[in-house]
């Protein structure tokens, strides 16, 4: 797993395996949505996403980067000492 926080916006990278073939798949958690699934690209299989953890997922991914906004916003407030 790989990510990042930059213009504001997280980016969080998974490598899920296709349930089927058992590839992996390069998944940007944001694009992990309610309603959304995955085609496989090697054998075709649709992997739907769970819905509710999807929903929960976005939600968590919102409130950290209001978070992670702060702790920036910590550091700019903050004065220089040598
Ligand atoms: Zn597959």
């Amino acid at each position: 797993m790989i990510g990042f926080f930059k213009n504001r916006q997280i980016y969080i990278e998974l490598r899920p395996r296709c349930p089927k073939c058992k590839k992996e798949f390069m998944l940007d958690l944001k694009k992990f949505l309610p309603g959304k699934a995955h085609g496989c690209h090697a054998c075709g299989t649709i992997a739907r996403f769970d819905a509710q953890l999807a929903e929960r997922v976005q939600k968590l991914i919102h409130d950290l980067e209001l978070s992670l906004r702060e702790v920036h916003e910590s550091f700019a407030s903050q004065e220089a000492h040598e």
